[in-house]
């Protein structure tokens, strides 16, 4: 590995500062991404700046939302009391990420930024746009299993791994910006991007800027389930995931939200299904035409065909789920 120099402030004017003066800076957390990007020569800064001193690691319960400083570790934040009794969606899909060692040392912060696992953006051996812009995609045409079936482009078909990211979409988070032109806030759909002819900018985070929290807004969306589908029970990336928030009186749908995660280079959030709802009984059939509009516009590769019949299936899981249609 190439050798670095570390550095450890502890107010947040000075970690972006750090990284000004130094163009091949970059800031460390939790290090569960970097460090493994680090080992595997896909990145080489020459300098870390450790922001774990920084004072974001808040959790607060405000009067219209929730509050999350970029530094709570994700197991705080998934076992912490307001966040299970009042954002549960994200409480589990924060538990359905990872490990449990691996949930100890990710922050959120980190969690919004994580990158892909396409194998060949991990593999330096491999072209790869994202790695190395203009080298070519090893997945288009090689094992592409785990791969998008919504919003990729011919330059990248990779998908944004990370749970946390569909709960926050499906919640209308914003997430808290700081750098060197002072503080911004931008809504996690604007977060993450698609890859279009850029494959290598996963979002619109500015070059010096530090993450600095995230806010959610309260919700009378109190039937949830995230659901996840993957190889193994623990440790895994999902194929497919679905989260699904209802407001129901009686039987009648009130309101719904749905993101989808493993199918694209961001969080995929399913509008058009979300406003057919709206209105509607719970029942099976109303839960299956949702997914057949979800559906709308997919598009597989050669290995990842099954992803358009698991997609809707999980749809319509979790949806029967947080309805209490049916038992998890
Ligand atoms: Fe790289 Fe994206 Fe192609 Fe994977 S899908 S090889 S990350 S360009």
């Amino acid at each position: 590995m190439k050798q670095f120099q570390y550095v450890r402030p502890a107010e947040a004017e000075a970690a972006v500062n750090a990284l000004l003066k130094d163009p091949g800076a970059r800031f460390v957390a939790g290090g569960t991404n970097l460090l493994d990007l680090m080992k595997r020569g896909v990145e080489a800064p020459d300098r870390l700046v450790d922001i774990n001193r920084l004072p974001l690691k808040e959790i607060r319960k405000e009067k219209q939302e929730f509050y999350i400083g970029a530094l709570a570790l994700n197991s705080t934040v998934a076992e912490h009391r307001d966040i299970r009794e009042g954002l549960p969606l994200l409480s589990q899909a924060l538990l359905a990420g990872a490990s449990a060692q691996l949930r100890n040392m990710a922050t959120v912060g980190g969690n919004l930024l994580q990158r892909t696992r396409c194998p060949y953006f991990y593999d330096t051996a491999m072209p790869c746009n994202k790695r190395v812009p203009g080298s070519g995609c090893g997945a288009l045409k090689g094992f592409n299993r785990m791969h998008a079936i919504f919003g990729a482009s011919e330059h990248c078909i990779a998908v944004n791994p990370s749970d946390m990211n569909v709960a926050l979409a499906a919640l209308d988070a914003t997430v808290h910006l700081s750098g060197p032109k002072g503080r911004r806030s931008i809504p996690v759909q604007d977060f993450h991007r698609l890859p279009g002819d850029h494959p290598e900018q996963d979002t619109t985070i500015g070059k010096n800027e530090l993450i600095t929290g995230v806010s959610i807004p309260r919700s009378p969306l109190k039937h949830v389930h995230y659901l996840k589908v993957r190889d193994r029970n623990s440790y895994a990336f999902a194929l497919v995931s679905v989260a699904a928030a209802l407001d129901l009186d009686g039987k009648l749908i009130r309101g719904a939200r749905l993101a989808m995660g493993g199918v694209a280079h961001k969080p995929w959030r399913l509008t058009e299904a979300e406003n057919f709802l709206i209105g509607k009984e719970i029942s099976a059939s109303s839960f299956q035409e949702a997914s057949n509009l979800a559906m709308r516009g997919a598009r597989a590769y050669e290995h990842n065909e099954f992803k358009l019949r698991l997609a809707p299936r999980s749809i319509v899981h979790a949806l029967s789920i947080a309805s209490g249609l049916v038992k998890a």
